[in-house]
């Protein structure tokens, strides 16, 4: 085991390249400066999702401008010219903040939260977007919405967003003019308007945790139904390559941030549908990697081409099983 374990720490310097010759950036899921250090050891390619929400969680008011400027800043300078992909505040559903009141509500994840608060309190979003921009000096930073499911919805983003520019500009505050915006993909309306949406904005990053949730109708935080929570379900395969191939089309970047992206079985879906890039929790970037280092493009899509012709998870399940067994 001490002998596996090394082994993948030599990996953590590799190129993440397929035999064939495919590139999968795989980048890190954190939450906080400190979560850096242990992405850093494990060969990620920058940040692909910072959730921005514990800054805010962490204490009993609204975090300032400079003190999001100092962390987003710090972080940015940490990756050296590697990218940072920050996420705007996506409280709501299950994350809560001791000192700002939300409604009471019958269905908190399809209520106020995420997005839906930024475009309802544009002063506490202009404050971040602020903070965002200064950081966006010091690095590889861009921009990212979450729980988008409208046209409109980014739109009305990006002119809070042009304001703070223009604030910036006035006030003589550098900051990087070429940044890029992104959003998540994680509500079904967005996927069916994928090819909209990538008019609108410059990548796409699949959030399957909630993507899997509202595709299905099940609560990602109720045991009681968590046997129903499949992400190998048919209509996720459909989801996934139908977002993809708006991407595609369009012309930009697209990625996954959720769990599934760190889920060794998935790995021939990514390389099938030519996803660039994948964003996981630390802990599984050198696994990941050291699978991708032996799995090709070309092996995936045939696999991936029977997955299409399955009618049930468990279909889909034994199908990438085998898959990795005969991979090693
Ligand atoms: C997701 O929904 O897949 C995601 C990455 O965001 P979060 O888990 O923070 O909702
Ligand atoms: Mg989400």
């Amino acid at each position: 085991q001490a002998e596996a374990k090394k082994r993948l720490h030599d990996i953590a310097g590799f190129r993440p390249i397929t035999p064939d010759g495919k590139t999968l950036e795989l980048a890190a899921n954190i939450s906080s400066f400190k979560e850096l250090e242990v992405a850093l050891s494990s060969g990620a390619h920058g940040v692909g999702l910072f959730r921005t929400e514990f800054l805010y969680m962490d204490r009993n008011r609204f975090p300032k401008e400079e003190e999001q400027y100092e962390v987003y800043r710090s972080v940015a300078e940490k990756l050296g010219g590697e990218p940072l992909v920050i996420r705007t505040l996506d409280v709501g559903g299950d994350k809560q903040l001791d000192y700002f009141e939300l409604p009471e509500e019958d269905n908190p994840f399809l209520g106020y939260r995420a997005i839906r608060i930024s475009l309802d309190r544009q002063d506490l979003f202009k404050t971040q977007l602020r903070a965002i921009l200064r950081a966006s000096h010091h690095g590889q930073v861009k921009l990212m919405y979450p729980l988008i499911s409208s046209v409109d919805e980014v739109r009305a983003a990006n002119a809070i967003l042009n304001e703070a520019k223009r604030e910036l500009e006035q006030e003589g505050i550098p900051f990087d003019r070429g940044l890029k915006i992104g959003i998540m993909i994680e509500v079904p309306a967005a996927v069916m308007i994928a090819d909209l949406l990538a008019q609108e904005v410059d990548f796409f990053s699949i959030g399957t945790n909630d993507l899997v949730q509202f595709t299905l109708a099940v609560d990602r935080m109720n045991e009681e139904i968590s046997h129903l929570y499949e992400p190998y379900h048919p209509a996720l395969l459909r989801m996934l390559s139908m977002t993809v191939e708006a991407a595609k089309r369009h012309g930009i970047k697209v990625g996954v941030c959720g769990e599934l992206a760190g889920d060794l079985r998935a790995l021939p879906i990514w390389l099938s549908l030519d996803v660039d890039e994948l964003s996981m929790s630390s802990h599984s970037i050198l696994q990941v990697k050291e699978r991708l280092l032996r799995t090709s493009q070309k092996d995936s899509r045939e696999v991936v081409l029977k997955l299409q012709e399955c009618r049930t998870s468990t279909e889909i399940l034994e199908l990438l099983q085998s898959f990795m067994e005969r991979v090693g």
